[in-house]
């Protein structure tokens, strides 16, 4: 049983947790370097990716985190961890840092002014059986991927799903809805890492 984390600073951890546990991994929340160095996979949740960004330097995690990454640990960000996901970001805050992975532009709250938070379905290359319900809360789009980066889903005209070697990346938040494919798209991503 894959052993997956979830980074525990801020954001909907449980919801993550909850999901993972429901498709066959052993989940926990991560906090610490220590716990870090533990899991084999980790997810990174939605929330506030300023907040999270800040954080992720006080507790010490910051470049832990961008070493697991660099040396192929598969990570999933779901909406703001997206944004920790992104090489590059637009309309962040100025000290705003992200852990960087997936060779992509994205831009923060690209889809919240004309709508703050709306569900649609989104088709995904890789998930067999139909769309998933795409939740965007203030979510964020990606702008542009570079060559190293695969687009997985759009919805309209814009990319919300991002796969680049071992990082994986959704604008919408399948950890709200009952449907766990995304999830266990990502636990085989960790057991094939193995
Ligand atoms: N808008 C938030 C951010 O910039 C992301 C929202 C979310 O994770 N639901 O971090």
């Amino acid at each position: 049983t894959p052993l997956v984390g979830v980074l525990a600073l801020q954001g909907d951890v449980r919801e993550h947790l909850a999901a993972l546990a429901a498709v066959g991994a052993q989940a926990r929340p991560v906090r610490r370097p220590e716990e870090l160095a533990e899991v084999e996979g980790l997810v990174i949740p939605g929330g506030e990716s300023t907040t999270m960004s800040k954080l992720a330097v006080i507790f010490g995690l910051l470049e832990p985190l961008r070493e697991r990454i660099r040396a192929g640990m598969p990570v999933y960000g779901t909406c703001a961890g997206m944004i920790m996901l992104a090489d590059k970001i637009i309309d962040g805050r100025d000290d705003q840092e992200t852990l960087g992975g997936i060779d992509m532009i994205v831009r923060r709250n690209a889809f919240g002014r004309q709508n703050e938070s709306f569900e649609a379905a989104v088709d995904i290359k890789g998930i067999d059986g139909g769309p998933v319900e795409g939740v965007f809360i203030r979510a964020p789009w990606v702008e542009s991927v570079g060559a190293g980066a695969e687009v997985l889903a759009t919805y309209g005209d814009h990319t919300v799903a991002v796969r680049q070697a071992n990082v994986l990346a959704t604008s919408f938040h399948p950890e709200l809805t009952g449907d766990h494919r995304v999830h266990a798209l990502f636990v085989d991503m960790v057991g094939a890492a193995r």
